[in-house]
């Protein structure tokens, strides 16, 4: 099969994934054109506009969702669909700390949002190749081993249905001997990102939410007691604004919430999938087909898809090439903790924008009268941001804030904001040699 690496097309900034070759088409939008007059517009037709909108609909609100391009042009389209009930490097006691009460409901969120998202596939019937097989973060090092037991007792005694296996167990789960022990969280899984976003969509299309393709907002402006977005050929009166944009904020409007834009650092994330393994090598590999991602910062991760295609990726310090030398890269990687794979072969490439903070936390911002935003999921975005959605719909709808797990802070824009996210990949070969010596 051909590498869909270089397949760009003009409304998608990004190669095509794996995803939008294996999943049925969804259904094409027509772009907004001319004036509507709606309840809520939402700006950004990913996991986190569509699941705001689904609670949103299911209050009675009328809702519209503006997408740029087409629905999964972003991460939601293009992930890799690991569904993950911890956040990446903030703990739970992290975000307590942090925010108080609110910090406590966010953990609370965080620790049920994969059982969540996988009820609410199986209540809306969301055919998205959905296995909730669990969540693996398996250790390579003994101080890596020291945070996954400490990680694993934090989420325990706060609920989680978490629990740590030994070297053994580990090996038997994972068909290598390359990491040491691990946390197992059932709760966890994987999907279809492009099936899931498209099912999502099809809920709000069937509740009579208004979705429009090909429609980047350009401005939102106050217009009396309500907001007024823009695009080139229409405009939406309304009484909130959700900003659902995440890593792709700055990328289509620099100028449409330029604070929000620059208070994350858009990050590109490669993937890869092989061609399908064969049954007997599957039996060895990932025999229970858990979502796998290991707790080092350049990050290991694969999974299984539908097809059992072994699909994993990586990041990559230069930018030149990428394709071809993910696949390398990737392809030694996979080699190296499971042998008898022998040398992969790749059906497909592709990458996308991943949106980190420096603090690492998700951020939520109320940028003016009831005029939301969500950014900054850190590449855990999956169950989250389909989480976060229901908060943010609680929080446009009036609800007192004290209720929510939606800790609000001032957007800060990162300072010298073009020449941090153009270094930001240069410290990869840093990230690389701490995996190697943690700190003790
Ligand atoms: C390669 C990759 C792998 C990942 N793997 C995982 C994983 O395995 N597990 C996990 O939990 N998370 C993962 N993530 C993160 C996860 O995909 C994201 O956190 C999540 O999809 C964010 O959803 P969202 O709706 O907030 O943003 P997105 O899905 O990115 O949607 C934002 C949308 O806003 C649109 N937009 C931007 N500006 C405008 C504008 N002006 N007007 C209209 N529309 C606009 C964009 O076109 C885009 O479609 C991964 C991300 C990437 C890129």
């Amino acid at each position: 099969m051909a590498l869909r690496a270089q397949e760009t097309s003009k409304s998608e900034s990004e190669p095509k994934s794996l995803w939008h070759a294996v999943s049925p088409p969804g259904k094409r939008m027509a772009p907004l054109q001319g004036s509507i007059d709606i309840d809520v517009a939402i700006i950004g037709g990913g996991y986190t506009g569509f699941s705001t909108a689904l609670h949103l609909l299911n209050s009675g609100a009328s809702v519209c969702i503006l997408e740029a391009n087409t629905i999964g042009s972003g991460g939601s389209g293009r992930n890799n669909g690991q569904v993950i009930p911890v956040l990446s490097r903030v703990e739970p006691e992290d975000l307590e700390r942090h925010y108080s009460e609110a910090g406590e409901r966010l953990v609370g969120l965080v620790r049920d949002s994969a059982e969540d998202l996988f009820q609410l596939v199986r209540r809306e019937n969301i055919a998205c190749e959905a296995e909730q097989t669990g969540w693996f973060q398996p250790a390579h090092t003994v101080a890596h081993s020291i945070l996954c037991e400490k990680r694993n007792a934090a989420w325990a005694a706060r609920g989680a249905p978490c629990r740590m296996l030994d070297a053994t167990e580990t090996s038997n789960l994972l068909g290598s001997n390359a990491w040491d022990c691990g946390m197992l969280n059932p709760s966890g899984g994987h999907i279809n990102p492009l099936m899931l976003l498209r099912g999502l969509a099809q809920a709000c299309d069937k509740r009579g939410a208004r979705i429009f393709e090909n429609s980047p907002a350009h401005t939102i402006i106050r217009s009396g007691q309500r907001w007024q977005v823009t695009t080139p050929q229409g405009s939406v009166l309304c009484n909130a604004v959700l900003l659902a944009t995440n890593a792709y904020s700055g990328e289509i409007s620099s100028t449409l919430a330029p604070k929000v834009a620059r208070s994350i650092i858009p990050v590109t994330s490669w993937q890869v999938s092989t061609k399908p393994i064969d049954e007997a090598l599957a039996r060895q590999i990932l025999p229970q087909r858990q979502a796998v991602s290991d707790t080092r910062a350049d990050l290991r991760f694969f999974r299984y898809d539908a097809r059992n295609n072994l699909v994993s990726g990586g990041a990559l310090a230069l930018p030149f090439n990428g394709a071809k030398r993910i696949k390398n890269l990737i392809g030694r990687r996979l080699q190296k903790a499971f042998p008898q794979i022998g040398k992969p072969v790749f059906s497909h490439v592709w990458s996308g924008l991943v949106a980190i903070t420096p603090d690492r936390y998700p951020h939520f911002h109320q940028l003016g009268p009831n005029y939301w935003s969500a950014v900054g999921f850190n590449g855990r975005g999956v169950a989250l941001s389909v989480a976060i959605g229901r908060e943010l719909a609680k929080a446009i709808n009036g609800a007192d804030l004290k209720d929510l797990a939606l800790p609000l802070s001032a957007p800060t824009p990162v300072r010298f904001h073009g020449l941090v996210r153009a270094m930001a990949r240069t410290a990869l070969p840093y990230y690389r040699w701490r995996d190697k010596h943690p700190k003790k």
